[in-house]
């Protein structure tokens, strides 16, 4: 559930990235306010290059989550950290290890 939530603030840098370019196309209109197009489209740009980094991270990350079986619905996901929430009930898990030596979900 981390990694959902990471993922979406990735998506919100870069959504508000767009709005900051978008906004500052319009600084245009007055004369007074053109130099605010270049500051807006630069720091749109570097919130931009932020989110991909944030994104090009968690596929990294993702790869190597250990994939365990949630208690509450059965279904398969990640867990980031020793606690994390179901990715698709989200309910919290608590990652521990069986016998052998394999990752397991147990409920929290
Ligand atoms: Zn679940």
């Amino acid at each position: 559930m981390k990694l959902n939530r990471l993922r979406n603030l990735a998506m919100i840098l870069m959504f508000s990235a767009f709005i900051v370019m978008y906004l500052s196309s319009f600084s245009t209109l007055s004369p007074a306010k053109a130099i605010l197009l270049p500051i807006g489209l630069s720091v749109g740009t570097l919130i931009l290059l932020l989110s991909v980094a944030i994104y090009f991270r968690l596929g990294v990350i993702s790869m190597r989550l250990p994939q365990v079986r949630c208690p509450h619905c059965e279904r398969i996901t990640k867990m980031m950290g020793a606690s994390d929430g179901c990715m698709f009930c989200k309910k919290a898990l608590r990652l521990d290890v069986d016998e052998e030596g394999d990752y397991i979900a147990l409920k929290a």
